[in-house]
């Protein structure tokens, strides 16, 4: 188990803070909200007052020989205010909750933003994943409680019960000023406990996230369509359901642990109460019974006294509720300080032609991942120059891309365009300088057309996105379709929509690359899902589709380069060749042996290869 106490540290943002965050959020992004959760405070004191005056009223009026329409009206028109201001308490609560829900929706769109601005190396990174999924918590409703709306709520509730509490406190030190610090003293005890339970919950926080981010990602693995068959047909289930059990049982284990804090912390604040009442109400009853007390004095400070000690308990659980959203809201800042790393904001302009582009013995490795991937890598990419990278798997080419189009850092080194370093640019205008496709081929429920476009609705430019995609060789699968470009994608959430093979999807991929249209095409194993023909069809579109730009051909099938200017054959993350491919064959070296190595599969006099 995981030694919480070592664990313990400072939360990010003191409860104080928070409040003052969300107040200045709420001001800004949805004042109403602020203003009628704050009316909600004198309104909720004057309720508290009348709850015990009322009573008392009606007993004076009796014993002190009031006529009936007296009583009446002394009790009428209290009676009718403390009406009209429930009335309008319940609809302050119902208004501003739809304020503060708006509020909430725009912490989303900030956290979503946030996300999109943080530097990719880092995004991808597990502890800052982590701590996206625990902001990402405090947006979100989950039992009845949202941290981000409810941090604002609980420090209202807390202002409230704090004056109910000096108001009712001034009643009882009429009474005896030492029942004052007697019903005030007691619940420190249940403060304690509370705070010890949420100081456990906080300081184990990172240890649970981790269990429950692997359970979500066994369950969406196991739960995950694409993986049906697979599964069946290698028996993973049983393997998928043992690592679902470990977790759950994992999981399980930390509610029964924080069930059983909050359950101690509970039975603290039963025994508590019992104690300070007690004392109290017999206090009165004595004071009574000796005559110090009139009735309706006794049924004033009786229900001052009980009101008084609900009010110090409550000032206790709002405070508690307040910490509790304010450890929540510690996630979301602390997501949100990350740092932005998007570059200078007035950085120098990305080229708008086919640039150069460099590689100035730029090295770099993964956190963690030991050797370095790419080694003190030099090499040019001249305007408008057809470069192919071909090396084995595992060589570094695709971790080269992450670089060239801005996603990685290099650990040395540097990465220029046309002679500025990377970093010049801001990130936004970095990226419209490339049109990559990767190998993982993501889609969504979109129209073919948004999804070409990448953008929705009408701003997609469908006429556009049709002609890329009859370019990208899907012209046959658009006439089959019958509501052509606009057919949506994924038939499980769209009745209508359309499913596409491995390679039509990436064929789809490559019609986004060049929708896009950026100085820099960069194709990382276009055809690793292509059919022998389909592979044909890309190659003989390459020339036309890399006219006027910069660009990169990724693959490790070595034939499949020739009709680029130049070959670049990275091996163990350095460059151990580079020219045209029959000077690359006739030198004979390891590009030579592994091109041998994969062209015999193809030749009709083929007698065994030597192994790979
Ligand atoms: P290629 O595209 O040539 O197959 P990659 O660039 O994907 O090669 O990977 C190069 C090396 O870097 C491999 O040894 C791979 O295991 C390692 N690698 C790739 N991604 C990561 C990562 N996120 N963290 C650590 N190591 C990684």
């Amino acid at each position: 188990m995981t030694n919480v106490k070592e664990e313990k540290k400072k939360p990010y943002r003191s409860a104080g803070s928070n409040a003052l965050w969300s107040f200045r959020g709420m001001l800004r992004d949805a004042p109403l909200a602020f203003w009628l959760s704050a009316l909600g405070v004198p309104i909720g004191v004057f309720l508290a007052w009348a709850e015990i005056r009322l009573p008392a009223l009606v007993v004076a009026q009796v014993v002190n020989g009031r006529t009936f329409v007296q009583a009446a009206w002394a009790v009428g028109v209290l009676l009718g205010l403390t009406g009209l201001a429930a009335a309008s308490q319940r609809a302050l609560e119902g208004v501003s909750q739809t304020y503060l829900r708006r509020y909430c929706y725009q912490k989303c769109v900030e956290l979503n933003r946030k996300s999109m601005s943080c530097f990719y190396q880092v995004y991808e990174k597990k502890p800052v994943r982590d701590l996206h999924s625990r902001a990402e918590k405090a947006a979100q409703m989950w039992n009845g409680k949202q941290p981000l709306s409810d941090m604002p709520k609980e420090t209202f509730g807390l202002v409230k019960n704090l004056l109910c509490y000096a108001l009712f406190g001034g009643m009882v030190s009429f009474v005896s000023p030492w029942l004052v610090v007697l019903l005030t003293a007691a619940p420190a005890v249940n403060w304690l406990c509370a705070r010890a339970y949420q100081r456990y919950e906080y300081a184990t926080r990172e240890a649970r996230t981790d269990v429950e981010r692997r359970l979500e990602y066994v369950t969406g693995r196991g739960a995950d369509f694409a993986a049906a068959k697979d599964i069946r047909i290698y028996g993973m289930a049983g393997w998928l359901k043992e690592a679902y059990q470990d977790l759950f049982g994992q999981s399980a284990a930390w509610s029964r642990r924080l069930n059983l804090r909050q359950f101690l912390s509970r039975l603290a604040d039963l025994g508590i109460i019992l104690l300070r009442d007690g004392g109290a109400y017999a206090l009165l009853t004595a004071m009574f019974l000796r005559g110090q007390l009139t009735v309706d004095q006794f049924v004033l400070y009786f229900g001052a006294i009980s009101g008084f000690a609900a009010y110090v308990g409550n000032i206790m659980n709002a405070w508690n509720e307040m910490r509790a959203a304010s450890l929540r809201v510690c996630d979301f800042r602390e997501y949100m300080d990350l740092p932005e790393q998007m570059g200078p904001a007035q950085g120098a302009k990305a080229p708008q032609s086919a640039p150069e582009i460099t590689f100035d013995r730029v090295s770099f490795r993964y956190e963690n991942g030991g050797a370095d991937v790419l080694r003190e890598l030099s090499f040019t990419m001249r305007p408008g120059e057809r470069v192919a990278l071909v090396g084995m798997n595992g060589a570094g080419k695709t971790t080269l891309v992450k670089l060239l189009c801005g996603l990685y850092k290099p650990t040395s080194g540097e990465i220029r365009v046309n002679g500025v370093p990377v970093e010049e640019f801001h990130k936004k205008d970095y990226y419209r300088l490339f049109s990559p496709v990767f190998q993982d081929v993501k889609t969504a429920f979109f129209s073919l057309a948004e999804t070409v476009a990448g953008r929705l609705g009408e701003e997609a430019d469908a006429a556009r996105a049709e002609a890329c995609m009859r370019r990208a060789g899907l012209g046959d699968k658009l006439d089959a379709l019958p509501h052509g470009i606009h057919t949506k994608l994924d038939k499980q959430v769209n009745q209508d929509g359309t499913e596409l093979s491995g390679g039509e999807a990436q064929k789809l991929m490559m019609a986004r690359a060049l929708y896009k249209d950026a100085p820099v095409l960069v194709l990382d194993e276009p055809t690793a899902a292509l059919d022998p023909i389909a592979e044909n069809e890309i190659y003989l579109q390459y020339r036309d589709m890399t006219e006027g730009k910069t660009s990169l051909f990724i693959s490790h099938r070595l034939a499949s380069t020739q009709f680029c200017d130049r070959i670049l054959f990275l091996q163990d993350g350095r460059i151990a060749g580079e020219g045209a491919h029959a000077q690359l064959i006739a030198q004979g070296g390891e590009y030579a042996r592994l091109y041998e190595m994969q062209s015999c599969w193809y030749r009709d006099d083929y007698q065994g290869g030597e192994e790979l």
